[in-house]
């Protein structure tokens, strides 16, 4: 089963992404790696996106999986009294139907599917990567996938850059104050959200100290409400927790009024540190939340997943043209820094 050009591990907005612009412009032959079942791969997120980053993609999204247009963001102070609005469009996401569009657009770019298969780490030949991934199979074996190319998509856990050698500057560990630690819940309220439009960034030390807390409308009563916290020395100290502060301070609140309606709850890591020193190595790239590629003003990932993927997608097919995979020959050192 397992030898291919490229080796894509997770159908994250990262993955797939690069799966299907591999697979339709270089007719590559790739594999793409993912441990939930392709209808049940979900990110928690705020699910918000920018515009921009849609126009930008080689396919267009089916308008299912927006669920409603923003025309940009009202910051507040955190006693309420300053808001200022940022003009700019851009739409709230249905993860679910993102990622199966996405998966479903590598598939028909002709990328092989391998759902419910967990990579468990990176084979290392000659100080390449390009011995592929060992990976966990449904039925409980492991096997060698193998390809002149890997990369990393798998998220912030980041299965494969985490593990090579501690040397190579691509596999810099995540440190707690490299990450923001974030908690939502989707929820329907008994009232109509004021201009929903808008997303709604509050900054707040008290509940959500070094980072912020939002309310992301999905409809005129569904939002998608939640916070962020800095896992720096802060959170560490006074053992904060997001879901924690959630409950304290948001889910019985004025924002909440009447009650709520839980449709779903979820958290999650956000790498919100400064740019990994490389994204690249011999024979292996990383791109999204495992090559950091968040933007760390604002924690939006999304975005920046897919620009990731594009450019790696972009390299990887220069060093098939040049037959080189070395980091420094194959990659032209093009995206030694996004
Ligand atoms: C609570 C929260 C709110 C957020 N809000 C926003 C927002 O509103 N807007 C925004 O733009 N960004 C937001 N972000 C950030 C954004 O969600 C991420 O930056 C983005 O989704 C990253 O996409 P990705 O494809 O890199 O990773 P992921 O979406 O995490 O995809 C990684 C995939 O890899 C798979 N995988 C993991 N390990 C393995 C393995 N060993 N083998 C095989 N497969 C594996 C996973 O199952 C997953 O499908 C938020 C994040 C959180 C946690």
């Amino acid at each position: 089963m397992g030898n291919f050009d490229v080796i894509v591990v997770g159908a994250g907005t990262a993955g797939s992404y690069a799966s299907y612009l591999l697979a339709k412009a270089g007719g590559l032959n790739v594999a793409l790696i993912e441990m939930k079942g392709k209808d049940r791969v979900f990110k928690t997120t705020g699910d918000a996106i920018g515009i921009h980053h849609i126009e930008r993609m080689a396919i267009k999204p089916p308008s299912d999986v927006f669920m409603i247009k923003y025309e940009g963001a009202e910051l507040f102070s955190p006693d309420l009294s300053i808001k200022y609005v940022v003009l700019g469009k851009g739409f709230g996401l249905d993860m679910a139907k993102w990622a199966r569009w996405l998966i479903s657009e590598a598939e028909r770019a002709g990328a092989h599917i391998f759902d419910n298969h967990k990579v468990q780490g990176p084979i290392i030949e000659s100080g390449m990567v390009s011995g592929g991934v060992r990976v966990l199979k449904p039925d409980g074996s492991t096997e060698e996938f193998r390809a002149r190319v890997v990369i990393d998509a798998s998220g912030v856990g980041a299965v494969v850059r985490s593990r090579l050698p501690r040397e190579w500057w691509v596999s810099e560990p995540l440190l707690p104050e490299d990450v923001s630690n974030a908690y939502r819940e989707i929820i329907q309220v008994d009232y109509d959200i004021e201009k929903p439009e808008f997303i709604k960034i509050y900054l707040d030390a008290n509940i959500a100290p070094g980072g912020y807390w939002w309310l992301f409308p999905k409809s005129r009563n569904i939002m998608n409400i939640g916070l962020g916290l800095w896992g720096g020395k802060l959170s560490e100290e006074q053992g904060l927790n997001p879901r924690h502060n959630y409950d304290k301070y948001l889910a019985n609140s004025q924002y909440t009024r009447g009650g709520r309606k839980i449709i779903h709850v979820g958290g999650g890591i956000v790498p919100t540190r400064r740019p990994l020193p490389s994204l690249v190595a011999n024979g292996f790239l990383a791109a999204g939340d495992a090559a950091v590629t968040v933007n760390p003003v604002h924690g939006g990932g999304i975005g920046p997943a897919l620009l990731s993927a594009e450019l790696a997608s972009k390299t990887v097919l220069e060093a098939f043209e040049k037959g080189d995979f070395t980091e420094r020959g194959g990659y032209g050192g093009t995206i030694l820094s996004i």
